[in-house]
């Protein structure tokens, strides 16, 4: 499955990295007033899932909102290469300096990804490759050794690209292997007048094997497995059933398991570790939810509406290692969580990792009678398996 331009480009900014400010829009009215927000000069971008908008005129410079909204009126609706146009994008436009061309695809005849660069990116990058293919480097990514920062250096360099552009090689590698891509394009990578370098256009491909656990990008029809349809042969009631249906229409990785302990994580690692670390001091997980990168306070709502909803939990277990999520975000969507979400039982909080001493902050400001926090792992796993035994 392909993903639209913007997003792609929200995926990236997740990774860090640097994309133009935008917003989507579906009429050109909305288009003016994105544009007013944007500081009046914009890019109006055609949504559609093809490439070469550009020489299609789906791409178009705008000087102020009025002209904004006129070019949004031309886009929409317009068909490029059999793709009707229903959304623009309005971007801040940057004044370019370079572009560069920068891809991981994966080369299945070899058995491992390919990383293609090229210092001549931009919107004739089919005739460099045709013409002049030396102008385009091509390296074998190791799938079990994957892009490296030494990695991506290499691949910078052998494509011609500023050393700064390695950093992107090795964010955009994470991508494709977090997001579980096929493919991560980004053409033109530019670096700015002042040095910059932005991801000004971006192309992922999603693996739709994959999408039991990416779910949060289909449009999720109505739950394949109804409460009461055929016989109960794993031993999980309809009621969990239900709750794991909830979990994955938010797009979120909810397991049942049969003891006490609900507990919440970000990543597959840390949450499996978790599980351990609970078990070892004597309780058992009730379930698990991985909230992944996304850590949000509508992520961190749904994640702690549908452990909350698990009648055999008795504790709560919350462990988040902030990185490009820092804690003080994740802290912030648990104080908006409890807005919405009625606690009834304790909730432990373990924050580490980038800003966790203001994640902390945040949850003592909120002082929460039924939220308490560890610093360390097996504190607050020790304190969340007294709290559900006990
Ligand atoms: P594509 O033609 O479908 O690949 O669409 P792109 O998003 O790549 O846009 C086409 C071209 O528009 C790019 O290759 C850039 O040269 C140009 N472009 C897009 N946004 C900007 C911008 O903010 N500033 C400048 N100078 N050029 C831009
Ligand atoms: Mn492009």
């Amino acid at each position: 499955m392909d993903l639209y331009e913007h997003q792609a480009r929200e995926l990236f900014k997740g990774y860090g990295i640097a994309v133009p400010d935008a917003a989507v829009v579906d009429h050109p009215r909305e288009a003016r007033r994105a544009a007013e927000l944007l500081g009046g000069r914009v890019v109006v971008k055609a949504q559609v899932k093809t490439g070469g908008r550009g020489k299609a005129g789906g791409v178009k410079l705008a000087d102020d909102p009025a002209a904004a909204e006129i070019k949004a009126r031309q886009i929409l609706g317009m068909d490029i290469k059999g793709h009707t146009v229903r959304r623009v994008m309005i971007a801040q436009p940057v004044d370019v300096r370079d572009e560069f061309y920068a891809s991981y695809v994966l080369d299945r005849a070899a058995g491992a990804f390919l990383a293609i660069a090229s210092a001549e990116g931009g919107m004739d990058i089919e005739e460099v490759a045709a013409n002049r293919p030396e102008a385009v480097a091509r390296i074998p990514v190791d799938p079990a050794e994957g892009v490296t920062e030494a990695k991506a250096a290499e691949i910078a360099a052998a494509a011609g690209l500023p050393p700064e552009a390695a950093d992107v090689l090795h964010r955009l590698w994470r991508v494709l292997v977090r997001e579980d891509a096929l493919l991560v394009e980004v053409n033109p990578l530019v670096r700015t007048a002042d040095g910059a370098i932005l991801a000004l256009d971006g192309k992922v491909t999603l693996d739709d094997n994959a999408r039991f656990r990416q779910s949060r990008w289909g449009e999720e029809s109505a739950a394949p497995d109804t409460p009461g349809a055929g016989p109960a042969a794993t031993g999980t009631s309809a009621g969990t059933d239900r709750l794991e249906a909830t979990a994955r229409a938010k797009g979120l990785n909810y397991v049942k398991l049969d003891g006490q302990v609900g507990i919440i994580g970000n990543g597959a690692g840390l949450v499996m570790s978790t599980l351990d670390v609970v078990a070892g001091q004597g309780a058992r997980p009730a379930n698990f939810l991985d909230i992944g990168g996304g850590a949000s306070a509508q992520v961190m709502a749904d994640g702690l509406d549908v452990i909350l909803s698990d009648p055999d939990v008795n504790a709560v277990l919350v462990n988040v290692f902030g990185g490009i999520t820092a804690c003080d975000a994740v802290a912030e969507g648990i104080v908006q969580a409890l807005e919405s979400v009625h606690l009834t039982k304790p909730l432990v909080v373990r924050l580490d990792g980038n800003n966790a001493a203001r994640g902390r902050a945040v949850l003592d400001a909120r002082a929460h009678p039924l939220v308490e926090q560890a610093t360390t792992m097996d504190g607050a796993a020790a304190r969340a398996a007294r709290l559900a035994t006990t």
